[in-house]
């Protein structure tokens, strides 16, 4: 059977593709294996053969779209302009309307039900606050252990969810900042810094009620109208801010494509929180950190990098904190976090995240600057404790409020 969803890849999308095989080097699953099958060439090959007729979707088309991380670096070396990232969501699309099986059920139903349900999720950090106090996480399965060792110290904080910050002065404007389906309960001190730069910058930052998961994974995974659904939710939550933020590289990657999957898309523009703050420190509004802080790795996280292209920002971020940022991938390979890619290739996943940690271990550097969750939660897996892993919006937050204090004992002193 050819493509049945409204949401399948297109002659368009697909006849970009001239195979002239330039992107092949910097995708990660052809490296490793050397499969044309393994590689957006051959990937974009299998979606047309399907559109024709030739092929169907069938169990060697769900393995060689399944396979792929979705990092979308073929997309961004690709002289044809060919939009991978879309063409594959509908590939995926295709395998959860045409081959439904137990696994992609249980699969829509956490990412659909659970992720988006706050309730849910608070009651499964608590559970993993337990089992880290405990130290029960070697007890775990595989797939789930090396996340779970990624994840950052658990409990002790409160939401910033239905709460707002506001600046010492008049506000210049209102930001809308995405909870995140974990981001609020597993990374708060990268909420707490955005937000303290944001509000030191002259915004009011209110984190809606009313909003939900942005969708990236269900929209990943294939899940047309569940993404719908949380975009849908989304946009009519954060309807009244002036600009829409997020801290989470791959969901905002997602969010600046909701005109995709909603009507209008968002009223208000959606801005990485690395984009906003680099700006702002270009425009004055956020001051250069005085004092050298040492060298600090740069990770590029495939959906800040590859999706949003967004480069200089995070190095600016460190430069302005006091801090040397070190390159540590010329290519820039994903890092095998990928959503839940981890859990559903583990071995894969693991070959590539073990390629990241040594890279980064090898710039020498004490702290490594990732920012995305996934990515952090991977390096921070793989490295074992060896050395930090900080958002770069987190490390800037800490140098200005490190200076802050340092300025006023002094002035204290005098
Ligand atoms: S996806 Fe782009 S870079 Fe890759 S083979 Fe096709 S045209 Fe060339
Ligand atoms: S998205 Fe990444 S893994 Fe998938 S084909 Fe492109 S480069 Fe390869």
């Amino acid at each position: 059977m050819a493509y049945v969803t409204s949401e399948a890849p297109t002659r368009r999308e697909l006849s970009a593709c001239v195979q002239c095989g330039l992107c092949l080097p910097h995708c990660p699953t052809f490296r490793l294996t050397g499969r044309e099958s393994a590689g957006p060439r051959g990937r974009l090959m299998a979606m047309s053969a399907v559109l024709d007729g030739v092929l169907t979707v069938d169990e060697a088309f769900d393995d060689a779209m399944s396979y792929c991380l979705q990092c979308r670096a073929c997309e961004a070396v690709c002289p044809g302009l060919v939009p991978f990232g879309r063409a594959m969501e509908g590939a995926r699309a295709e395998l959860d309307a045409q081959r439904p099986s137990t696994r992609r059920s249980v699969r829509k139903l956490i990412l659909g039900s659970v992720l988006p349900n706050r309730r849910l999720i608070g009651l499964a950090t608590f559970g993993a606050s337990v089992v880290q106090r405990l130290r029960l996480g070697r007890l775990l399965p595989g797939p789930i252990r090396s996340p779970f060792n990624g994840m950052r110290s658990l409990g002790g904080r409160q939401s910033w969810v239905g709460r707002e910050a506001l600046p010492a002065q008049d506000p210049i404007g209102t930001i809308g900042l995405l909870a995140g389906c974990v981001m609020d309960s597993w990374f708060g001190p990268v909420h707490d810094a955005t937000i303290g730069v944001l509000t030191a910058a002259g915004y009011r930052v209110t984190v809606p009620e009313q909003q939900t998961c942005c969708g990236a994974l269900a929209a990943h995974d294939g899940h047309t109208a569940v993404t719908r659904e949380l975009a849908e939710t989304n946009r009519n939550a954060f309807a009244d801010v002036d600009l829409v933020v997020s801290d989470a590289a791959g969901c905002t990657a997602h969010l600046k494509d909701y005109d995709h999957w909603v009507d209008g898309g968002f009223q208000a523009e959606v801005r990485d929180a690395t984009e906003l703050v680099a700006e702002l420190i270009d425009t004055g509004r956020l001051p250069i950190v005085p004092g050298e802080r040492g060298t600090v790795a740069v990770q590029d996280p495939c959906h800040l990098r590859h999706a949003q292209r967004i480069t200089t920002a995070p190095r600016s971020i460190l430069s302005a904190a006091g801090y040397t940022p070190l390159e540590i991938d010329p290519d820039a390979l994903c890092c095998g976090a990928a959503g839940i890619y981890s859990v559903l290739h583990p071995d894969t996943s693991q070959e590539l995240g073990a390629r990241k940690a040594s890279q980064v271990l090898g710039s020498g550097a004490p702290v490594v600057a990732s920012a995305n969750p996934g990515c952090e939660m991977q390096l921070r897996s793989h490295l074992d404790g060896k050395i930090a892993v900080a958002h770069p919006v987190e490390l800037y937050w800490r140098a200005l409020s490190e200076s802050r204090l340092d300025t006023s004992s002094r002035s204290g002193a005098l």
